[in-house]
């Protein structure tokens, strides 16, 4: 699925596309929360551009610790230190390998996740990242176990994230500040959910 080489490509799409996204990921943060979550995402990503670099020849698990480290210590807001934390933890479930196949890639996915919900105390249906993260990878292993083909699975996961951005839109938000607004959160979707399903795709595009 990949190697360490084409971790680095993933990254620069995520970096590129971080950038080119961060006014549309703000102005969602600015209808429910305080019109950040785009700035903050891609100073984060920046930050990572400016050492992307040194990840050449190292194996998957140091450069996703390297980036989560980064993301922690400068993007700040809610999204920091839990996609750092999910980044993190990806980065040590898959320490010294450079070569991850789709079953590395849904472990990675588990452990990112466990990472976020004990980090930000929260579970699926609160308005968050989660609620296009947990069906994504309920998506992929369902689509994984029944066919063993990583583009198929990538295709589902994203499908399903997509559809969990539609679903944001239907709840109310009970974490982070978005929880401030209560039901007036109701139509609008999460900019954390949306970030989420950029990543994922780059991951699809690329992969
Ligand atoms: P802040 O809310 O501190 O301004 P950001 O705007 O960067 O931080 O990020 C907001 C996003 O963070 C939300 O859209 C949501 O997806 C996510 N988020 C906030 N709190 C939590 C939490 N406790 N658990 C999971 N995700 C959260
Ligand atoms: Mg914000």
């Amino acid at each position: 699925m990949a190697d360490s080489a084409k971790v680095i490509e993933i990254l620069k799409k995520i970096i590129a596309d971080v950038d080119e996204q961060k006014l549309f990921l703000t102005e969602l943060d600015n209808v429910i929360g305080d019109g950040d979550h785009g700035i903050n995402l891609a100073r984060g990503f920046d930050a990572v551009n400016d050492v992307i670099g040194t990840f050449e020849g190292k194996d998957i698990g140091t450069i996703l610790k390297n980036v989560g480290m980064k993301l922690v210590s400068t993007v700040g807001g809610a999204s920091g230190p839990l996609y750092g934390t999910a980044f993190m933890k990806a980065g040590a479930f898959l320490n010294g390998k450079t070569e991850m196949d789709m079953n590395d890639f849904i472990g990675m996915m588990d452990v990112a996740i466990e990472g976020i919900m004990k980090r930000g105390k929260a579970v699926k249906g609160e308005k968050t990242m989660l609620d296009a993260m947990i069906p994504a990878l309920d998506a992929m292993k369902a689509s994984y176990e029944a066919d063993s083909d990583a583009k198929k699975a990538l295709d589902a996961a994203v499908a399903a994230a997509e559809e969990g951005i539609e679903y944001t839109k239907t709840i109310i938000a009970t974490k982070g500040r978005a929880s401030y607004l209560g039901e007036r959160s109701i139509g609008h979707q999460d900019p954390g959910a949306t970030s989420f399903t950029l990543m994922l795709k780059a991951v699809q595009a690329l992969a």
